[in-house]
């Protein structure tokens, strides 16, 4: 599949980016990992594309004096995988971002498109001949929804692998735009439809992400279900951050994604934690908490009923897994 043709912008500063997307009608590229088979799909054909790599100042993983993180947009995952400092005070992030795709697209791909990676269904990541041969769907030049027929909303499944870890350590991100820069929770971030999936207008960029000195030294572990173990998106993901004191958790944070159009905390997980000595019995009601908190619909290859299923034993396992490595340190 060929790309359509487009215009390239490239900005040298996070300034001139954000006067490119005042004047153009644009798609911002970062990696492209996602961009361009998207692209090449005819899911968008934007008449510029602003490609950030040329911005220095949004590439790397600054620690804070008080303990905190900020990394650039622009940082690859591989960089984050490999960071001895993330390795150390933010293992979740590290663990979650080292099972994106395969070292070829780690390498590539940045931590800014793995927040704002669009949505995925079966019905969408297609080519133009085949979507057009279904008759198209909400998500893009349709009106139904294949997967909840008789439906107003779109299903697609927010799929990247770091956001959820990010939502446990209550990641912050700052994002750019002619008007100014603001700052949101990431958690704000995610609108829970899997159309509009994010709060970004088209004249905004997201330039950095921040973890809070809050969140340092929580153990970490994510988990991952997928078809092929080398190279796919998640289809079910979950992402575990613990602190213990005196043999007891402290505090506990789960994360989930792939199951629903947005990643998301699973509630009331550090009710039924704090305090405890995490046993099987235990980090199995998590697992319960954690797969009535996922909604998979048919979107992807493996059925709904397994991939929540499977939230339910990766979470139990990971709870498990993180009380352990908290244990040993
Ligand atoms: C075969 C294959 C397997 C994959 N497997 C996985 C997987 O296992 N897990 C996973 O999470 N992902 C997976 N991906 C998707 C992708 O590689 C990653 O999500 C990657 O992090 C995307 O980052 P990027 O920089 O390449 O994004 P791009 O492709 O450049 O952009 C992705 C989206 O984000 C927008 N964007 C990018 N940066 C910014 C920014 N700074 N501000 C505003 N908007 C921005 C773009 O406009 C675009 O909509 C896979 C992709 C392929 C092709
Ligand atoms: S969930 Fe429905 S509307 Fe959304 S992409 Fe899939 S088929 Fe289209």
């Amino acid at each position: 599949m060929s790309l359509p043709q487009f215009g390239l912008l490239r900005p040298k500063s996070i300034e001139d980016a954000v006067e490119c997307l005042a004047s153009h009608s644009v798609r911002i590229i970062a990696g492209g990992t996602d961009l361009i088979p998207s692209m090449r799909q005819r899911l968008f054909q934007p008449e510029y594309v602003l490609d950030l790599r040329g911005i220095a100042a949004m590439r790397g993983i600054s620690a804070q004096p008080d303990g905190g993180v900020e990394i650039g947009a622009l940082t690859t995952l591989r960089a984050i995988e490999r960071s001895g400092f993330l390795r150390q005070h933010f293992v979740v992030l590290a663990e979650a971002a080292a099972t994106v795709a395969s070292p070829v697209l780690r390498n590539m791909g940045t931590i800014g498109g793995n927040i704002c990676l669009d949505t995925r269904c079966l019905w969408y990541n297609q080519s133009l001949t085949w979507r057009k041969g279904c008759g198209f769907c909400i998500k893009k030049d349709g009106d139904l929804c294949h997967v909840a027929p008789g439906g107003t909303k779109c299903w697609a499944a927010f799929s990247g692998d770091t956001p959820p870890a990010l939502l446990c350590l209550n990641a912050e991100i700052e994002i750019a735009s002619p008007a100014g820069v603001r700052r949101v929770a990431l958690q704000d971030f995610y609108t829970g439809l899997g159309d509009n999936y994010r709060e970004l207008k088209p004249n905004e960029l997201v330039t950095r992400v921040f973890l809070p000195a809050s969140s340092a030294d929580y153990r970490g572990v994510y988990r991952k279900l997928r078809v092929r173990g080398s190279i796919d998106y998640p289809l079910a993901g979950v992402a575990v951050a613990m602190k213990r004191s005196n043999g007891h958790v402290f505090d506990a944070r789960i994360g989930i994604t792939a199951v629903n159009p947005a990643p998301l905390l699973v509630k009331g997980v550090n009710e039924l934690l704090a305090g405890t000595a995490v046993d099987e019995e235990l980090a199995e009601a998590v697992g319960d908490l954690a797969a009535k908190t996922a909604k998979p619909l048919t979107t992807s290859a493996l059925t709904p009923e397994y991939r929540r299923e499977m939230i339910r034993v990766l979470t139990k396992r990971a709870v498990l897994a993180a009380a352990q490595t908290v244990e040993k340190s």
